[in-house]
């Protein structure tokens, strides 16, 4: 097992934030993974379970206790009698090297997830979505180490909860440590319904059709790249945690004049955090040499090389605080914040 000390977590997260960790181990099974963090709980050890980072904001004091990398491998394929195809996949397996293969393997329903980085094991904590698909679409079952109760756990789909960028996952934060995850997925070449409209234009179909699941992982990662939500090294617009806030859902009436709404099952509208945003009166690029909007997307916040967390923040109150005076709406941080708030 790695086993560092004072490790800085600006290697590890995608915001190239963070300052050191007490204690960082990176664990390679399911059992290893399970057993360290039972035997940190006993001694009292705050523990932080880590993915790829992609989606943690964390302080620049770091984190007093001991971070467990999630390094676990393991893809596990069985045929059931539905005609599905059930696939159980390790925490720590990458996400878009699982797309890639359930395109390659003619598994359908997370093709539309192309390009969103991590790990498999912190998908359904907030339900990744993007381009009209959900994770939850095609979760099965997810296997866990309940802290609380200090055993291991099958939540199956329906008890997890699964919402908008939210799960029972991540309303207990730490409750759970997420060791593999059951998907269900129908075999086939064609992608799931295309329910996205600007994907529908790129693959020149009608929302609600369907496309070869290979080309709608290629335009979606295209249109991705696009607004720098593909990581990419050099391109400092992906050092980022992805969207850094959520849509805001709202009653339909407080709704401002002109902003999209999805209409949702409970009665209230999503709208766009990106055009609340630019209707504050944030363009893209705004912010200082350290912290800025991204230039290719408003609702990615960025670090242009050596911002601290406390730049990113500072900014992000900004943003949050410009909105809710412009619209009275309250923005929600999406990524999870480590040692630090809004
Ligand atoms: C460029 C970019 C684009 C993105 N685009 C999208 C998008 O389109 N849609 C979307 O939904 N998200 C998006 N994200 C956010 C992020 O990629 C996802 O939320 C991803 O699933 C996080 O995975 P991770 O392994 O990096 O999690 P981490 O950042 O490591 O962890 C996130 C949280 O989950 C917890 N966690 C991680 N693994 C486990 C585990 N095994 N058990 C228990 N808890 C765990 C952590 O403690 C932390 O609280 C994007 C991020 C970036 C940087």
């Amino acid at each position: 097992m790695l086993r560092r000390t004072a490790e800085p977590l600006s290697s590890w997260t995608t915001l190239h934030l963070g300052g050191p960790a007490r204690t960082f181990v990176e664990v390679a099974t399911r059992a290893e993974l399970y057993d360290t963090v039972r035997a940190l709980d006993a001694r009292g050890e705050p523990v932080l379970v880590l993915g790829g980072g992609s989606n943690v904001v964390v302080a620049d004091a770091g984190f007093e206790g001991t971070v467990v990398r999630v390094g676990t491998r393991g893809v596990d394929i069985s045929d059931d009698a539905c005609g599905g195809v059930g696939v159980t996949v390790e925490a720590g397996e990458d996400w878009g090297a699982l797309v890639a293969r359930a395109v390659h393997e003619k598994w359908i329903g997370i093709e539309a997830l192309a390009g969103i980085p991590g790990t498999t094991g912190a998908v359904p904590i907030q339900n990744v979505g993007a381009y009209g698909q959900e994770v939850s679409d095609t979760v099965a079952s997810v296997h866990v180490y309940d802290r609380t109760e200090r055993r291991t756990r099958t939540f199956f789909s329906a008890d997890c909860e699964f919402g908008y960028r939210t799960s029972m996952f991540k309303q207990t934060p730490g409750h759970y440590v997420v060791g593999g995850v059951t998907f269900q997925f129908r075999p086939g070449n064609l992608g799931a319904p295309v329910g996205y409209a600007e994907l529908a234009r790129t693959l020149g179909v009608e929302v609600g059709e369907r496309a070869p699941a290979a080309e709608v992982r290629s335009a979606v990662l295209r249109l991705r790249s696009r607004k720098g939500m593909v990581l990419d090294e050099p391109d400092h617009d992906t050092w980022s945690a992805g969207s850094f806030f959520t849509n805001p859902l709202v009653a339909s009436g407080d709704l401002p004049n002109g902003a999209p709404a999805w209409e949702q099952r409970d009665g209230r509208v999503k709208t766009s955090a990106a055009w609340l945003i630019e209707g504050a009166g944030f363009t893209r690029g705004y912010g200082n040499k350290r912290a800025r909007l991204s230039a290719k997307h408003t609702l990615a916040l960025t670090n242009r090389g050596d911002a601290s967390t406390d730049d990113l923040l500072a900014l992000a109150r900004e943003v949050r605080d410009g909105v809710r005076q412009k619209f009275g709406i309250e923005l929600a941080p999406e990524p999870v914040l480590v040692g630090c708030s809004l």
